[in-house]
């Protein structure tokens, strides 16, 4: 048994005909070199062979392209090439492949828009500025969501992204960000009372949390309800951020 021809077009048609370790052409010189590796081998003693539960062996999931130089590579260090390795780097290249042959006018504008957000935001500061909570959060935490908004002016129709799974996870970090907003701010906000819990400091520069005016029992909820928020908005800056420099490595975060 073999991979179909449909699978094995699947294969290198993400892979966009290279090796999916060093990138080189599996065309060289006018010789076809490519070669279908399989990540669970075979045989049950080949290479990753006793990891086969279910794998349906000839099937364009369970092979990577490669040149022969890294299949002898792959196959030869099966410890440090494990299922998994091989399987992220199989994902790796072909959204690294995609990526940057999209010249299309849909892509520009989302490359164009990630990088003025990312510029002004302070996205890339996301972990200091949470990094004092819930006590202290630095006034600046609302440019987050107010340069999306931004954005959205300055690069029309470009949101909805056209691109689901990042529509989904840009739009859970701005949720969450508005959900910090909203327990920081309160309902009224002028420039020295930011809500019932929180003021601005003399300095103007943090937003601090008042616990010597409010009781123990409403502080201690008050502190839960607000990690449990903090915590929504470190997981979908990580989400995001993989997701960007995995799927759009020209944009500069
Ligand atoms: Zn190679
Ligand atoms: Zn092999």
């Amino acid at each position: 048994m073999s991979l179909s021809r449909g699978d094995e077009r699947k294969l290198h048609a993400l892979s966009q005909g290279k090796c999916n370790l060093c990138s080189r052409s599996v065309f060289t010189c006018g010789t076809y070199v490519g070669e279908n590796a399989h990540i669970i081998a075979f045989r049950i003693n080949g290479p990753r062979g006793k990891n086969r539960n279910n794998t349906n062996i000839d099937s364009y999931e369970n092979h990577i392209l490669l040149c022969p130089f890294h299949h002898s590579e792959v196959d030869k260090n099966q410890e440090y090439f494990t299922e998994d390795y091989l399987l992220s780097i199989k994902r790796d290249h072909e959204a690294l492949m995609s990526a940057c042959t999209d010249t299309s006018l849909g892509r520009k504008n989302i490359v164009s828009f990630l990088n003025a957000y990312f510029r002004y935001s302070g996205f890339g500061r996301i972990p200091d500025m949470l990094g004092r909570s819930p006590r202290i959060f630095p006034v600046g935490i609302g440019s987050i969501t107010d340069f999306f908004y931004l954005a959205m002016k300055d690069f029309p129709f470009v949101v909805p992204f056209r691109d689901i799974e990042l529509h989904h996870l840009f739009y859970t970090l701005i949720q969450s960000f508005e959900e910090l907003n909203c327990a920081l701010r309160g309902s009224e906000h002028n420039t020295h009372f930011v809500s019932h819990n929180f003021w601005i400091s003399p300095t103007g520069d943090n937003i601090i949390l008042q616990e010597n005016e409010l009781s123990e029992d409403y502080c201690i909820n008050l502190r839960s309800n607000l990690s449990y928020v903090v915590d929504r908005c470190y997981r979908s800056f990580n989400e995001l951020g993989t997701y960007i420099r995995r799927n759009y490595p020209e944009v500069i975060i």
